[in-house]
């Protein structure tokens, strides 16, 4: 579904990425792994039209979105969910979501809520709430929901388990394995190697803006040189 070749990217005369090559097929859940400052977000700041690539190619679908506008990347179904959830927090949980659907998936609008809410319960009962005031758990999940009013064709999830509390990120990645269960693909950027290569069908590792390792992600959670990089183990 999504296609990256060669994409390199960075800000002003900093490059960070420096040639990136992966793949998410349908139905896969995708892990990209890497340390603090890796450039991860940097990675799907380019897929999201945020920041510009300097070079290379991004297909989403079979069809070019390298050069692409946010809105437009947004339209064809790639939908992202930022780090640090990035919620509007003088907004209610309500108006959040409906937001999600301002530039896809407004006619079936009342119906995503729904599914949202069932997904969520928590949201549903917090639905008139401001959402700066919800738990850092339950914005996670506000944004995550956001993201799937705009009915994703894949979803693209920046450090889900960013601040939550062990038990949350448990639930968090079970919620993620559910979505993914009911047919979403999934790329999941995160620095939580253990559990992400437990939740994941396939990981790139980056490091130094390039992949530096890839595969199976039962394959890698076994790797040596990886279990000493990343677990000091
Ligand atoms: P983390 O896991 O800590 O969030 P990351 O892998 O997401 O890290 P990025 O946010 O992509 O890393 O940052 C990669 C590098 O790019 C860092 O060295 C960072 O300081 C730099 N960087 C990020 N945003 C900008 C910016 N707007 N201007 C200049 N440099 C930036």
């Amino acid at each position: 579904m999504l296609e990256v070749r060669g994409l390199r990217a960075g800000y002003g005369g900093t490059e960070v990425l420096r040639g990136v090559d992966l793949d998410v097929g349908p139905g896969e859940i995708v892990a990209v792994l890497g340390a603090n400052g890796v450039g991860k977000t940097t990675l799907n700041k380019a897929l999201s039209g945020i920041v510009p690539p300097a070079a290379g190619e991004i297909r989403f679908e079979g069809r070019p979105i390298t050069a692409a506008a946010p809105d437009a990347i947004v339209a064809a179904g790639l939908i992202h969910v930022p780090e640090g959830r990035k919620i509007f927090p003088n907004l209610s949980v309500h108006e959040n979501l409906v937001l999600g659907s301002y530039r896809r998936g407004r006619a079936r609008r009342a119906a995503n809520l729904e599914r949202v809410f069932s997904t969520f319960p928590r949201l549903r009962e917090r639905r008139a709430q401001g959402a700066g005031t919800l738990s850092g758990g339950e914005q996670q999940m506000l944004a995550i929901g956001r993201g799937l009013m705009a009915e994703p064709r894949l979803l693209i999830l920046d450090e889900p388990s960013l601040g939550l509390s062990p038990l949350l990120v448990e639930e968090m990645f079970g919620l993620i394995q559910r979505l993914n269960r009911e047919g979403l693909p999934i790329m999941l950027v995160e620095q939580n190697v253990v559990q992400s290569l437990d939740l994941a069908t396939r990981a790139y590792i980056l490091e130094n803006g390039s992949v530096a390792l890839s595969g199976e992600a039962r394959r890698l959670a076994a790797d040596p040189a990886l279990r000493r990089a990343y677990l000091g183990l």
